[in-house]
């Protein structure tokens, strides 16, 4: 039991660390794009309509938009 616990905690850390990505999404609502983080902590509105584009589910988050590329990083 104790094994397997820090063997999820391990897939956890390593998807905030490796797997974290930014992505460009378009609002179904109203066709605004925006880049927003695919792990969010909070969850991401729609900067114009404010529809909700993601929900955090303590991993991936629930995108809830189009999504039209991935950014893997933002300058
Ligand atoms: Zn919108």
């Amino acid at each position: 039991m104790e094994s397997q616990e820090v063997r999820v905690d391990r897939e956890v850390r390593g998807w905030g660390v490796l797997h974290s990505r930014f992505v460009k999404v378009k609002c179904p609502d109203c066709e605004h794009e925006q880049i927003i983080f695919d792990h969010p902590s909070t969850v991401v509105k729609c900067i114009i309509c404010g529809r909700t584009i993601a929900e955090p589910t303590g991993g991936k988050g629930n995108i809830k938009a189009e999504v039209l590329e991935v950014v893997d990083q933002i300058e």
